[in-house]
């Protein structure tokens, strides 16, 4: 299987987008942080292109930017203004981070093959890295810039699945790396913090992330491509196809008009419920109190009574249970998996023992739940 990171990373968020974006391929316009994103690395790019016969200023840099900027995809021009703004001072911060710097850039917006073959099979992970860099111990870096505001942890960075992928890359471009055991240093470059977060991966943290991927590959053949709702969902480009923002694209008609009071209906009845719920907390407060004053358990009204029981829950010993149940062969019938104890193991466990465990897994019972979330922000819809 040939695919980007891009594409990996997004299967792991959402099968379906993955699905929408990478299989049917059906194109929509870019969000409006992805062509801010865009811009803010073009710029990066033109302003370390070895090309130039003199060092560009801070007023070069910014004329670029600005000749790239596109105000159309902005709602209103305050929002427009305010994330100008915000490039210009990303802009005038790397500068200031960087002017002076003898930096030896060896190479801008590098494509990249990362191979890996499993039983016979060759897949390819393919990507582009923003920079790599000779640093003067002579070992490289990779570079990748950032625009999100969110700065992560730096257990996070050095578990970076996407740098694992980009050191993988750059291997494979130059082989003597890894035969001469060469580390290569990878940093996360945070343009609106000026912040860079760095780390270095081992021999096995690499072959860590070769298993990952060759378990998201196995996922992506056997999926459904299911929508998996996300924290950015809200970002979606593709909402118009997904079954679970569809809804809101539908324009209004005389069905849609009872669905509306079918909707109205089920959150009246869903706070009534809530409220009820709440107060049957304070009654049995209330009531439990009126017991432990008069020393009684159980207390009578027109209605009827209610009753105080005292109850226990035991816990037994399970290998004593073991032992009393295997020699009449009721063991395995009372033998239950805990499954969020059971995924805990299954992450530790080498690849081969989990794509076993994987390949075991069967439906037991399948249901449909409906629940009601409601809007914080009823102008977000945008039926019309
Ligand atoms: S809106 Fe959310 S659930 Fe739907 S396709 Fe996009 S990411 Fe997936």
């Amino acid at each position: 299987m040939r695919l980007s990171y891009s594409a990996l990373e997004t299967f792991r968020t959402c099968p379906l987008q993955f699905k929408l974006q990478f299989i049917d391929k059906i194109k929509v316009p870019k969000s409006k942080e992805a062509i801010f994103g865009s811009i803010i690395h073009e710029t990066l790019r033109m302003f370390h292109e070895p090309a130039h016969p003199y060092p560009l200023s801070e007023d070069d840099l910014l004329k670029y930017f600005t000749q790239k900027w596109d105000p159309s995809v902005y709602e209103d021009q305050r929002e427009e203004a305010f994330a100008f703004h915000e490039g210009i001072q990303i802009l005038k911060n790397y500068y200031a981070q960087n002017k002076g710097k003898q930096l030896n850039i060896v190479s801008l917006e590098t494509p990249f093959d990362a191979p890996i073959l499993y039983k016979g099979e060759l897949h390819q992970i393919t990507g582009i890295i923003d920079r790599i860099d000779k640093l003067q111990d002579g070992n490289f870096e990779i570079i990748d810039y950032k625009t999100s505001r969110k700065m992560p942890a730096q257990k996070s960075v050095d578990e970076h699945l996407q740098l694992s992928v980009y050191h993988l890359g750059i291997v494979n471009r130059w082989p003597s790396l890894e035969k001469e055991n060469r580390p290569v240093k990878l940093t996360l470059y945070f343009l609106k913090h000026g912040e860079q977060l760095s780390t270095i991966k081992t021999a096995e943290q690499l072959n860590e992330t070769k298993l990952k991927i060759l378990d998201i590959i196995e996922q992506i053949k056997k999926s459904d491509f299911k929508p998996k709702p996300n924290p950015l969902c809200d970002w979606c480009a593709y909402q118009q196809y997904c079954p679970l923002f569809k809804h809101k694209f539908i324009k209004p008609s005389i069905n849609e008009e009872k669905i509306n009071n079918v909707i109205k209906e089920f959150f009246e009845i869903k706070s009534r419920q809530e409220k009820d719920a709440k107060r049957m907390t304070e009654l049995k407060d209330i009531i439990n109190r009126y017991f432990n004053e008069h020393k009684i358990e159980r207390i009578f009204g027109e209605e009827g009574y209610i009753t105080r029981l005292f109850q226990k829950r035991f816990g037994y010993d399970i290998k004593k249970i073991k032992e009393i149940l295997t020699p009449l062969g009721k063991w395995e019938e009372v033998l239950t998996i805990d499954q969020s104890k059971l995924n805990k193991i299954i992450d530790s466990l080498p690849y081969e023992i989990r794509r076993k465990i994987e390949e075991s897994k069967k439906i037991e019972r399948e249901f449909i739940t409906i629940t009601g979330t409601k809007s914080k922000d009823v102008n977000k819809d945008v039926r019309g």
